[in-house]
């Protein structure tokens, strides 16, 4: 009887750890078939098939595939979008695509983003791809979500689309989480090979907000420099890193353990997103850093012990650069590796 008894609990106390561990490796991939009709041209280094090759290779890798789920993407009201991005630019949005014909595509005029017929509602798809997924986070359904969205977010300003960017995707996702659930102090990472001076831009006189951006300088759009800090009371609030071109895993992982960690050992973030772009990767099509795989893997490593410690293990990562397809495959696919094996200390 007394070994039946035992039996039964270590029964019991097995099924249980179990179903939670199973739990807590879940991620979700916010994807839309939508975000292939942002039509940007022949010769154009953002372009849909940078994502479909992405989606498939995740699709038919056995080894995540049960780890993953799927959610429904939403489109972003106007009303979200306005969280960060004032009323006359997404007016002028809307304009400058509404007068494009049928199969042709344009700039927008405030800035180096190609524009094409169905490019503004797969833009607000991109955002609420985005609040989608913090919901599911936000509900305990995951602990963490990647966006596989386009176009990508991080150089548009409240009321400056460029860079290949429409709206800044992270920035209203980061809006959205204070608003709605009223989480208080978020981590915006951003490891694009670009700086991404539009969300740099949005929180800059924000104490609510860290961000910390590690880039290629100089290059495109030339601001991240180390000087620039937050101002007012977002002084102490924008770390930048800026990494001479030829820079690789070793200045990205010492910038992660050694400025990052302590950094985040006195804001103690809730809510952890990143600004993911694989530009920064080594071969990529227009940066010249020298990442990899395993530099990213790392990185992610960090940033779940960040989030474990201090923000209930809630990360969201979104998709910004990077051009060469199998480079963001590869590399995604290590960080959701970390994900859902909730690697870390
Ligand atoms: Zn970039």
């Amino acid at each position: 009887m007394k070994f039946l008894f035992l039996g039964m609990t270590i029964f019991f106390s097995i099924t249980s750890l179990f179903s939670e561990t199973l739990n807590e490796k879940k991620v979700a991939i916010m994807y839309s078939d939508q975000f292939l009709l942002h039509n940007t041209g022949k010769n154009h280094p953002e372009r849909a098939e940078r994502l479909s090759i992405v989606v498939n290779n995740l699709k038919n890798n056995n080894l995540l595939s049960p780890y993953l789920i799927w959610p429904t993407v939403r489109e972003a009201s106007k009303q979200e979008i306005k969280l960060v991005h004032t009323q006359d630019y997404i007016d002028l949005v809307e304009k400058e695509v509404n007068l494009l014909q049928k199969n042709s595509i344009s700039y927008l005029s405030t800035g180096d983003t190609v524009i094409s017929k169905k490019s503004n509602k797969v833009a607000r798809t991109a955002v609420g791809a985005g609040l989608s997924g913090a919901d599911a986070i936000m509900k305990g359904e995951v602990s963490s979500a990647f966006v596989l969205s386009r176009p990508p977010g991080h150089h548009a300003s409240a009321s400056k689309g460029m860079g290949f960017c429409i709206y800044n995707n992270i920035a209203i996702v980061a809006r959205y989480l204070q608003k709605k659930y009223d989480i208080k102090r978020i981590l915006i990472v951003d490891f694009d090979v670009h700086h991404g001076n539009g969300t740099q831009d949005i929180f800059y006189n924000d104490d609510s907000i860290f961000y910390f951006d590690i880039h290629q300088h100089p290059f495109y759009p030339q601001s991240g420099r180390p000087n620039e800090t937050g101002s007012g009371k977002g002084k102490g609030f924008t770390l930048n890193i800026d990494l001479p071109r030829g820079a690789g895993d070793i200045e990205l992982i010492n910038a992660f353990t050694n400025k990052l960690k302590p950094a985040m050992d006195k804001f103690q973030p809730e809510f952890i997103l990143v600004s993911a772009g694989f530009d920064s990767h080594q071969g990529d099509l227009l940066g010249q850093l020298n990442f990899t795989d395993v530099g990213y893997e790392n990185v992610a490593i960090i940033l779940n012990n960040i989030a474990k410690k201090y923000a209930s293990d809630r990360e969201l990562y979104i998709l910004e650069g990077g051009y060469v397809a199998e480079n963001i495959s590869k590399s995604t696919e290590k960080i959701i590796g970390v994900l859902t094996k909730n690697m870390g200390d």
